[in-house]
């Protein structure tokens, strides 16, 4: 997937806009709760949130993927349930979006889920660009696996993808799925 730059320090958007209508955040005593959230186009007059915010995938400085909840249109500001407070943007894991909110937007990557602490965020699979493999054992491995950096230089092999380690006949590690 294709990362750009948000706008915001360490933070890059990626795919297309969702709008939503609710998050689930916690309250101030820690309990999950589902929030309005909507788009303040003017400070002075807050009442007018007819426009919904959007959401798209963003991603931090360490690969972990969540979502960037923004006014409509990247405008405005936001404004989560009956808060006093105008935020400019959020940054929430995906636990805090609705389902189909998040189904929507997790459709273009290719992702594994991980969880931290009590939050659920997304990590892109990375796609490996060559395979390694042992003269001396049947298993072939992703390089950065400890046992393929094991392997000495004379009974090194590479392979280029997958398709053709397997057809040598070697079969994936468990532990790095090779
Ligand atoms: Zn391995």
């Amino acid at each position: 997937m294709e990362w750009k730059a948000s706008g915001i320090s360490c933070i890059q958007v990626g795919g297309r806009y969702v709008p939503l209508k609710t998050l689930w955040l916690k309250d101030r005593w820690g309990q999950k709760k589902r929030f309005r959230v909507k788009t303040v186009l003017d400070l002075r007059n807050s009442k007018h949130g007819f426009l919904l915010p959007w959401s798209q995938l963003a991603r931090d400085e360490k690969g972990r993927i969540g979502a960037l909840i923004v006014g409509a249109h990247h405008s405005g500001w936001l404004r989560i349930g009956s808060s006093r407070k105008f935020l400019p943007y959020l940054f929430v894991s995906l636990d805090a979006l609705a389902r189909k909110v998040r189904k929507k937007l997790l459709v273009p990557l290719d992702y594994e889920l991980i969880e931290e602490e009590d939050s659920i965020l997304a990590r892109e699979k990375e796609i490996c660009s060559y395979y390694i493999a042992s003269k001396r054992s049947n298993l072939f491995h992703e390089p950065g696996c400890w046992q393929a950096k094991r392997i000495k230089d004379k009974y090194r092999i590479v392979f280029r993808t997958r398709k053709e380690a397997l057809s040598s006949g070697y079969i994936p590690h468990k532990i790095c799925g090779g």
